[in-house]
């Protein structure tokens, strides 16, 4: 495999590209909004320079990563000639069953089609294309440059030989690729989705405040931060959701949402990105600030 084309360049979708490139893969980076192409390529040269200010890579590397990359604004036109396409669009149903219907209606048969997904049924995108033994999940994590994981998920159909192929392909990433099957949050958001949600409930219940419970899971299991800032950083909006596929999913009242968490979100109140969550985030990120709702 040599060209690959990634869907959607928000938080992830650049950083797969960013992955791909660096690694000698020519890659076509494609959204549907030409603003988020040119953030996906601005925080891949910001990232770049970062790497070379480290000296993990050279300059010779960061224009070498910079030429693999090409934008495009439409599927059809940036898909031509690849061999892999990974999807990360925004984590919506419809639009990625759209997707797949059309990538299998603008790709040859053999391209493997992957999606990034954290939550939606590998087997579900699948069942939109002709080729559901060629469709798999590859979660990667975020900051993606960084970080090792990739969750490789299975779908109900997915060949041996495809899951091979991806799991190769994600350790010439420099990866850690763990094969998965595909059920309801897969197994990252299985585990971490419920342990976040109980923090909520330790907080909604008055057992103790924010920045108790982030620093018990802190300094107790050397967590490198708490699960209600991780909560944060993830965006409250996502782990609600992904709560619901799991509650969905499995018909257990164990994955429940927490209210407060409901509440958060239809308040507006998503995390980071917002602004406000568990913490105040219009400071900046060095000195936390518990949100004025959870002082005691
Ligand atoms: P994001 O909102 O930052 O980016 C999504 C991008 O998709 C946007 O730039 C948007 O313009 C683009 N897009 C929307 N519709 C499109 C279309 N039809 N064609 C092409 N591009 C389109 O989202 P994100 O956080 O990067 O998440 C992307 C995927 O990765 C989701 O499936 C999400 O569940 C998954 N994921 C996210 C994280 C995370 O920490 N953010 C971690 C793992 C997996």
């Amino acid at each position: 495999m040599k060209n690959v084309a990634v869907i959607g360049a928000g938080t992830m979708g650049n950083g797969i590209a960013h992955v791909f490139a660096q690694f000698g893969y020519n890659v076509s980076l494609i959204d549907i909004s030409q603003a988020s192409l040119d953030r996906g390529m601005a925080t891949i040269g910001k990232n770049l320079d970062r790497q070379v200010a480290k000296e993990a890579i050279s300059e010779a590397d960061k224009q070498a990563t910079l030429n693999n990359l090409n934008t495009f604004t439409s599927i059809e036109e940036g898909v031509k000639n690849v061999d892999l396409v990974v999807e990360a669009a925004t984590e919506n149903i419809d639009l990625k069953l759209k997707i797949f219907a059309d990538l299998d209606k603008f790709t040859a048969p053999e391209v493997i089609l992957a999606t990034n997904t954290s939550s939606i049924s590998i087997t579900k995108i699948a069942s939109v294309t002709s080729r559901p033994e060629k469709v798999i999940g590859m979660h990667f994590m975020n900051p993606v440059p960084v970080m090792k994981l990739v969750e490789i998920i299975r779908g109900y159909s997915t060949s041996d030989e495809v899951t091979n192929l991806i799991m190769e392909t994600s350790k010439k990433l420099n990866k850690v690729p763990v094969e998965v099957n595909d059920y309801p949050g897969f197994v990252a958001n299985r585990i971490l989705m419920p342990m976040i949600n109980e923090a909520i409930y330790t907080l909604f219940e008055g057992v103790a405040g924010v920045e108790e419970i982030d620093t018990v899971m802190k300094l107790g299991m050397a967590h490198p931060m708490g699960p209600l800032q991780l909560a944060d950083f993830i965006g409250l909006d996502v782990c609600l959701a992904i709560l619901e596929v799991l509650h969905d999913g499995f018909g257990n009242p164990k994955y429940a949402p927490c209210p407060l968490l409901v509440n958060m979100v239809t308040a507006g109140k998503k995390g980071v990105k917002t602004g406000e969550g568990f913490y105040s985030w219009t400071h900046g990120t060095k000195d936390l600030v518990v949100a004025g709702n959870f002082k005691k």
